[in-house]
């Protein structure tokens, strides 16, 4: 028994299967992340060339059957191609970190309307920056999607003890095996040292949608969030992190 799913998604990562196949992972709005086989899509005359871009929204249609973990795509069509990011390569290579990030975390076939939607706000902030923005904007977005992958810093008290941390302007303790910050008694080798400015900015990151980070946070941040995304996501790797300069 098939099922005709029509729904929206982002395409996270293609791959070539056989001679003129695609294999991509897309999330949708219904159904989450799922794996699908384009059959022809690399002939030049397929008329879903070009619609399996990396982070193009698109229209898709496909048949859900049961038992499967792949199933075939029917159709494709750009509802929305991000021109304005494809033309910069910098902006490329953000949008790059953000699918990897969501093909590897998230699990197949699990509705998540947190990773979709925070997906679309980030795709439509990203199209507005200025090139010197996108870094900031990258990484708080992937900071708030620790927090849809249930994993977010714990920044209130210490993160083992709960004790209250003294509230001067010096720097805290923030330790990356822990998961948090930390107070003296539960120092580790995995600390990092972050400014208040950095807790602060961390904490709106939570708070609202579209925080900005300002650069000394930038920089404290991008110190300690491949590690912690390694300790805290199952040895996670992102790749286009290491090459989005
Ligand atoms: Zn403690």
């Amino acid at each position: 028994m098939a099922n005709i799913i029509k729904c929206r998604g982002f395409v996270l990562k293609t791959a070539p299967f056989k001679e003129s196949s695609l294999l991509a992972s897309v999330l949708t709005n219904k159904l989450g992340k799922v794996k699908l086989l384009a059959k022809g899509v690399r002939r030049p005359k397929s008329k879903m060339c070009g619609a399996l871009e990396p982070f193009s929204l698109d229209e898709i249609i496909f048949y859900k059957r049961e038992f499967k973990d792949i199933y075939t795509l029917s159709d494709a069509v750009i509802v929305d191609g991000y021109p304005e990011v494809r033309g910069d390569p910098h902006k490329v290579s953000g949008a790059m970190v953000l699918c990897e990030y969501f093909d590897k975390t998230l699990p197949t076939e699990e509705r998540d309307t947190a990773a979709f939607s925070g997906f679309y706000r980030f795709l439509r902030n990203l199209r507005r920056v200025n090139s010197a923005g996108v870094r900031a904007l990258v990484v708080g977005h992937l900071i708030k999607a620790l927090s849809a992958s249930g994993v977010m810093p714990h920044l209130d008290n210490c993160v083992l003890c709960h004790v209250p941390l003294s509230d001067g302007n010096g720097k805290v303790d923030f330790s990356v095996s822990a998961g948090g910050v930390v107070c003296s008694k539960h120092h580790d080798d995995t600390v990092v040292l972050l400014s208040r400015q950095t807790i602060y900015a961390l904490r709106n990151i939570y708070g609202k949608s579209d925080a900005a980070i300002n650069d000394e946070a930038l920089r404290e941040i991008e110190v300690f969030m491949a590690d912690y995304m390694y300790v805290h996501l199952n040895h996670l790797n992102l790749h286009s992190l290491k090459h989005f300069k």
